[in-house]
């Protein structure tokens, strides 16, 4: 398995798969060529259908300016992975290149979708159940077991995922007005912050913040704001909700970042055993992982042990499962934002519930919950899987 830094990558929103990895394929295109006469690109599938809501046209011709660029959507054409777009490119000389890439979730882009450069393989294990056992007879915790893997960078980019995370929290509860795009969303974040403090609601107050905190970091996204993936863009405000939800209980900074590796050790199972992309897997590919993430990062921090923070993170990712992702429009907005704030508490939830129930009594292991969310995903018909085809993308808004 590889680095778990692709879980936490920082770029604009709002689709870690139909804005950042396009991005990174036009980097590629800009820095194998440097002759560009015209460009072609032309986007698949999911690309095609939800590209123009979740911005996918505009970063290929914002950083493809300085070129002739057309941009083709086909919706057609089957293709390996739903997230597929070519690049057909004129050189100044008048030659021709075709290359294809593949946006496989979270940011992360391939030009063969088989391709795992073994070069790479940081960690040995490739599941939860055999990391448990290493870490059980080297009695060492999750975050020790991350950290023995990863290059000794690793800290100082947590710290910059987190200090990017709360950049982001911070412009989202201070910003109101309109979302963009047709549907005319109205920002919440600093609403909910401030109705924390009223007497008149229901439930906690904490609840309220960690609410307001996942709403902001969610509609940053939704308007296409510099973002952390965690593991997706589309659920990006998951971990931000958990964190602040750490820091409403006065856990120390050290804790949370600590928490953050262990987080990203279960985000980078369920990306390489399955899948974070809601084009493959639907929403519980991204908000349910995000969630497992979330109840990780949370036991770690309040002190559990490995076996209690895999209980917390399979309940999450277990209550998740059949989740479809059917945005308005294409937009990463309804369910997309009031969905982080709920699975935000979900996690908290997970760990409430790990806490208490003893890990011997639990049948079901992480590792297999992952499996039964990827068969399920695959089992969920496209319209249900980023299309904007079916299920909650057919109601009609009044804009
Ligand atoms: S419904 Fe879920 S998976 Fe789909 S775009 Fe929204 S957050 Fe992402």
């Amino acid at each position: 398995m590889e680095s778990i830094k692709d879980i936490f990558i920082i770029g604009n929103g709002p689709s870690s798969s139909h804005t950042i990895g396009p991005s990174f394929a036009v980097d590629i295109i800009l820095k194998d060529y440097k002759n560009i006469k015209s460009i072609k690109v032309t986007l698949y599938n999911s690309l095609a259908l939800t590209g123009r809501g979740h911005l996918t046209d505009k970063i290929i011709k914002d950083k493809l300016k300085n070129f002739d660029v057309e941009i083709d959507y086909d919706i057609n054409t089957a293709t390996p992975h739903p997230n597929a777009l070519d690049f057909d490119i004129v050189l100044t000389d008048e030659s021709k290149v075709h290359r294809r890439f593949y946006s496989i979730g979270g940011g992360t882009v391939v030009e063969k979708l088989s391709s795992t450069c073994k070069k790479n393989h940081i960690y040995k294990e490739n599941n939860l159940e055999d990391i448990l056992k290493i870490c059980h007879e080297q009695n060492l915790s999750l975050y020790q077991y991350v950290l023995g893997h990863e290059n000794e960078d690793i800290l100082d980019y947590i710290k910059n995922v987190l200090k990017v995370m709360d950049e982001c929290v911070s412009r989202g509860l201070n910003t109101s007005g309109i979302l963009p795009g047709k549907l005319k969303v109205e920002r919440k974040a600093k609403y909910l912050l401030e109705n924390s403090k009223s007497t008149i609601r229901i439930g906690t107050k904490n609840d309220q913040m960690v609410m307001a905190y996942a709403y902001a970091a969610s509609e940053e996204n939704a308007s296409g704001g510099i973002v952390v993936t965690a593991p997706t863009c589309g659920s990006s405000g998951v971990i931000p909700g958990c964190i602040e939800y750490l820091r409403l209980n006065n856990i120390k900074e050290e804790k949370i970042l600590e928490g953050l590796l262990v987080a990203g050790l279960i985000g980078k199972l369920i990306k390489t055993n399955a899948t974070v992309s809601g084009a493959v897997g639907g929403c519980q590919a991204e908000i349910g992982s995000a969630a497992s993430m979330g109840a990780a990062l949370i036991m770690h921090a309040l002190g559990y042990d490995n076996e209690k923070i895999a209980q917390a993170s399979e309940i999450a990712l277990e209550h998740s499962l059949g989740l479809t992702c059917d945005p308005i429009e294409g937009y990463v907005q309804i369910p997309c934002i009031e969905r982080n704030a709920i699975f935000a508490l979900k996690a908290i939830n997970s760990c409430s519930l790990a806490a208490v129930i003893n890990c011997e009594t639990s049948k079901i292991n992480f590792d297999d919950i992952v499996q039964t969310m990827f068969e399920t995903g695959k089992d969920l018909q496209k319209g249900y899987k980023e299309t904007s085809k079916k299920g909650m993308s057919k109601i009609k808004i009044e804009c």
